[in-house]
This record gives C-alpha cells, sequence and structure tokens, in this order.
C-alpha cells in the first residue's frame, strides 16, 4: 500500500531530509513518528504529491508518485487522497454543507450532493449543516474537516498533528473518529505525530514508521 526505497527531499534553503527504508502491506494504517522538525509534515506532503521528492522512490496505493509530473500528480491526489490538515482552513463565509460543496467546485466538478448529506448524517453534522465555521466548537469543526477529506472516497486518508492543540478528551475523541472513519470508509489512515497519547491509544493498532533517526546531510 506504501512503499518508501531510498526517498530523500531537499528544500532550497534548508536540509536534505533522508527518509527510511518502509513497506506497509495490507494495514488499517500507519503513525509517522518522530521530533519536531523530524520531517514528518515533509514526508506526508511527498505522500500526498505536494512536494515532489528530490530522489528515491515513493509508492503509494499502486501508484509510483517520484515518476509523476505535477499535473498527473494533481489528478492522483483527487482522485486517492484525503488530508487533514492542522489547521482546518474552512470558509469562514459559508455554511458546513457549502464548506462541503466546495471541493467539488474547486476541482470543476458537479456537487455530488447526496454524498455530502451521507457524509453529514456519518459524522453526526445533519444539525449543524447550516451554521458557519465560527459557530462550531473545535471537535465539530474537526469532523466537519474529516468530512472534507472523505468526499471523494480517498484510498488514504492523511492527518498531520490531528491532537496537537486538543486537551485529552478531544484528543482522544478524534484519535476514535480519525480511526472509525477511515475504517468505515475504506481508507488507509496516515497519522503524522509525535504526541505520546496517541502511541498510547493507537500503537498496539497501527505499525509505526518512526523519523527520529532521521539523517541530515549538506
Ligand atoms: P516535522 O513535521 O517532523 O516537524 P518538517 O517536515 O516540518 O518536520 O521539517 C523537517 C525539516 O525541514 C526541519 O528541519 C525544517 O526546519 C525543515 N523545513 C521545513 N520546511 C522547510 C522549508 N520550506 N524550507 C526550508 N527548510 C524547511
Ligand atoms: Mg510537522
Amino acid at each position: 500500500m506504501i512503499e518508501l526505497q531510498g526517498l530523500h527531499y531537499r528544500y532550497a534553503q534548508g536540509p536534505n531530509l533522508h527518509f527510511p527504508d518502509f513497506q506497509l502491506g495490507p494495514a488499517p494504517g500507519v503513525l509517522l513518528r518522530g521530533a519536531s522538525g523530524s520531517g514528518k509534515s515533509t514526508l506526508l506532503a511527498l505522500m500526498a504529491g505536494l512536494l515532489s521528492a528530490t530522489g528515491g522512490v515513493l509508492r503509494m496505493a499502486g501508484s509510483d508518485l517520484s515518476a509523476m509530473n505535477p499535473r498527473q500528480r494533481d489528478a492522483w491526489r483527487g482522485a486517492n487522497l484525503g488530508f487533514v490538515p492542522q489547521r482546518l482552513h474552512l470558509s469562514a463565509a459559508l455554511s458546513v454543507r457549502d464548506n462541503l460543496c466546495l471541493p467539488y467546485l474547486a476541482a470543476g466538478l458537479a456537487v455530488d450532493g447526496a454524498r455530502v448529506e451521507e457524509l453529514l448524517s456519518t459524522l453526526g453534522l445533519q444539525s449543524l449543516a447550516a451554521r458557519r465555521p465560527h459557530q462550531l466548537s473545535q471537535g465539530q469543526a474537526q469532523r466537519v474537516a474529516l468530512a472534507r477529506a472523505l468526499l471523494r472516497r480517498p484510498r488514504l486518508l492523511l492527518a498531520d498533528e490531528p491532537t496537537a492543540s486538543l486537551d485529552d478528551d478531544h484528543a482522544a475523541a478524534t484519535l476514535d473518529l480519525l480511526q472509525q472513519a477511515a475504517a468505515q470508509h475504506g481508507a488507509v489512515l496516515v497519522l503524522a505525530t509525535h504526541d505520546s497519547r496517541v502511541m498510547q491509544r493507537l500503537g498496539a493498532v497501527l505499525p509505526s514508521l518512526s523519523l527520529a533517526k532521521l539523517e541530515y546531510a549538506p
């Protein structure tokens, strides 16, 4: 499902990040672990096709991302990937329902109204559909961002430090929600974190890819 081989990425004004070789077979997901600055967000961006590797091989769900040009990666991302960013980036001017219609419009696609309603329902957002983001709790806003990531039935669901700014109860609820939503929607969960609470809750369930020993080459 996921394969890294000699993968590296060099920032123009920054480090040359070498990622460990890794293979994920059939599994419900993987934890990307490592201290702050170890390259978790960079690897997520590579996995999302938002950055292009400097060298090596990165295969995601059968596709060799490292061999694609930017246009091919954009198409691949739209068809295969849901992303829950750390900052949720909901549109403040739009209702919850319209926030879920926006990705279709941005991609030049017809809105799949039935899919929007399905996700509002499965994530318990139906009674909040007419609200605007500032009228939501943080947990509710996170559910909207998760619904948005699942709209196009992704095979991979990526989340960057989803518990970083949450208290213990909300962190636990968020992890359960991500895990359940990925399973229910048939997506592989890739969760980047340096939060020990995530390890406590999911460490026994999901394999880990540890970036702790990342080497910096000049
Ligand atoms: P993490 O998510 O694990 O905290 P990052 O992937 O954000 O790590 O960063 C990995 C390393 O790359 C850090 O040393 C960081 O300073 C550096 N880095 C990240 N983004 C850039 C950038 N745009 N330009 C230069 N260096 C960067
Ligand atoms: Mg990061």
